[in-house]
């Protein structure tokens, strides 16, 4: 156990965000450096509990304890190996996971939990200024080749694996670079790519070939696929994005959010994009969707210099304390100040939009809305509440519908649920005999984390299906619902 009485004499302390005023100016990451010896008294706050709900929080099984264990008596090389045993990439979780191990910890039932993520992340970050993160290659390679397509989290996790395990894999990505909405879709200060490259360096140096700018089932047909790999496993993620078919809906200066935020990170990176310009600099902003996503285009819309942004939501506003429904250790709807939120723009709930409005020459102009009462589920507008928001820029945050239909989908003829993911079994296997599918896809919109379990134990199926041998760990059967999500 940590320091035994360490939950009782020392308080939760996350680390500083940089000041907004400075931090807007520029794309880095949010967060600074926690000293380390303030970081073992974090984790030194860890119970080491007979039954660790914490575990149950989180989808991978990080073995919570005893990293929070090793950090506080300062055995860092052992840290990293107990936190690599259960997670591929913990620096991605360390810094975008909304950590649902937290919310399940023992002491949140009346004081605040302990900062495992924080703990995660340093220690992750640790080892690699320390040159304790190295190429893992396998002892023998089997002969056996597989195709991961789809370069997300999912399918990342799931090629470190295999590749470990002896097989060849190659990963196709139909986007110019590699790591899917780690690359595209989460904005740069909540976690900056250079991340990513680092553990892709790692990755290739282990053996695991990468082909991005490949679309399987146009540039790489599907019977080049069957005729060459031995598994193939579907990591294409939930890219079909929720629509708002209202009147207006084709102005200009309506976007969705995945249409935006590329271009926001390329921009980011100076990597001047071919696509035309979504800038929203000098423009008033307003963001429809109250979720993370919708997080990510404000803080994105703040840099890149929006006169103003409006978040709206037609959910009622979240209660700052967990919901009685909602109790320890569920991950609970609350209301939550995300970084961005801190750094500027408005957030507007019970709020429905009902048409876009635009110009002579047909550019967005404003959005016409009504205000909303929730009643038996139902969103019931309150009559004389409709009023205009004038906007330069619309953009659509309002979530995914599962994998695209068409395309590769369609062409291997996989099996889709009632909700249109793709259809599979415990063993992440679909109605095709070698065709495994992982992460998104499969589960629809989620997490990272949820990403990166289902990766490894898709991993763990294939390497079984295609050897008859158990060495990879099952992180995680696809039916099954952790405690706390
Ligand atoms: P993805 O990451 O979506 O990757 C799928 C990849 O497959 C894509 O790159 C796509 O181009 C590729 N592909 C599709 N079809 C083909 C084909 N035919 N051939 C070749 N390639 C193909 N989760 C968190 O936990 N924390 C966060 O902070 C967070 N922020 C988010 C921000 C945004 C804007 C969005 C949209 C999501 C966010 N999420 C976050 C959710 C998280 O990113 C996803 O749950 C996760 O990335 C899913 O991983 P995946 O590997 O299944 O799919
Ligand atoms: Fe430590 Fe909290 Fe996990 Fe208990 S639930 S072992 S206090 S992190």
């Amino acid at each position: 156990m940590a320091d035994p009485k360490g939950f009782l004499t020392t308080d939760r302390k996350t680390p500083e965000r940089r000041p907004v005023d400075i931090r807007i100016r520029d794309w880095k990451e949010v967060y600074q450096d926690q000293e380390f010896h303030e970081l073992q008294r974090q984790a030194g706050r860890c119970m080491d509990c007979g039954i660790p709900f914490c575990h149950q929080g989180c989808p991978l099984g990080n073995l919570i304890p005893e990293w929070n264990d090793l950090i506080w008596r300062g055995e860092k090389e052992e840290a990293i190996a107990r936190l690599h045993a259960t997670n591929n990439f913990p620096e991605f979780t360390g810094r975008l996971c909304p950590a649902p191990c937290e919310t399940a910890c023992v002491i949140g039932i009346n004081a605040d939990a302990v900062t495992i993520k924080q703990v995660e992340l340093r220690t992750i970050e640790e080892a690699f200024d320390r040159g304790h993160v190295t190429p893992q290659q396998p002892d023998r390679i089997t002969g056996k080749v597989i195709a991961v397509i789809g370069s997300g989290p999912a399918g990342l996790a799931a090629a470190q694996q295999l590749t470990r395990a002896g097989h060849t894999v190659v990963v196709y990505e139909r986007a110019e670079k590699i790591g899917g909405l780690l690359r595209y879709g989460i904005p740069e200060f909540k976690m900056e790519k250079r991340i990513l490259d680092r553990r892709l360096a790692q990755m290739e140096r282990e053996g695991t070939r990468f082909r991005p700018g490949v679309e399987v089932g146009r540039d790489l047909t599907v019977a080049q696929l069957k005729s060459r790999y031995d598994a193939i496993v579907i990591a294409t993620g939930a890219t079909q994005w929720r629509e708002l078919e209202i009147p207006g809906r084709e102005y200009e200066g309506v976007y969705q959010a995945m249409e935006y935020l590329p271009w926001g990170n390329k921009q980011a990176l100076s990597e001047l994009p071919a696509e035309p310009q979504i800038d929203a600099d000098g423009k008033r902003v307003v963001i429809l969707g109250g979720g993370d996503t919708g997080a990510d285009c404000l803080g994105t819309a703040l840099r890149q210099g929006a006169k103003s942004v409006t978040q709206i939501e037609i959910m009622p506003r979240p209660t700052e304390e967990r919901p009685d429904g909602q109790p320890w250790p569920t991950y609970p709807m609350v209301y939550r100040v995300s970084s961005a939120h801190e750094e500027g723009g408005e957030r507007v709930y019970a709020i429905a939009t009902q048409e876009f409005l635009a110009d002579d020459e047909g550019r967005l102009r404003a959005l016409k809305v009504v205000e909303t009462r929730l009643e038996d589920g139902k969103f019931i507008p309150i009559p004389g509440s409709e009023h205009e928001i004038e906007c330069e820029m619309a953009l659509l945050a309002m979530g995914f519908t599962g994998p695209e239909r068409t395309g590769l989908i369609e062409e291997l003829g996989v099996t889709l649920t009632d909700r249109g993911l793709i259809a599979r079994d415990d063993e992440y296997q679909t109605n095709l005999e070698n065709v495994f599918v992982c992460g998104d896809a499969g589960r629809g919109q989620s997490l990272i984390v949820w990403a990166i379990a289902e990766g490894r134990s898709a991993a763990a199926s294939v390497d079984r299906y295609l050897t008859g041998r158990n060495q990879l760990p099952t992180t995680i059967a696809a039916s099954e619902r952790p405690l706390a999500l």
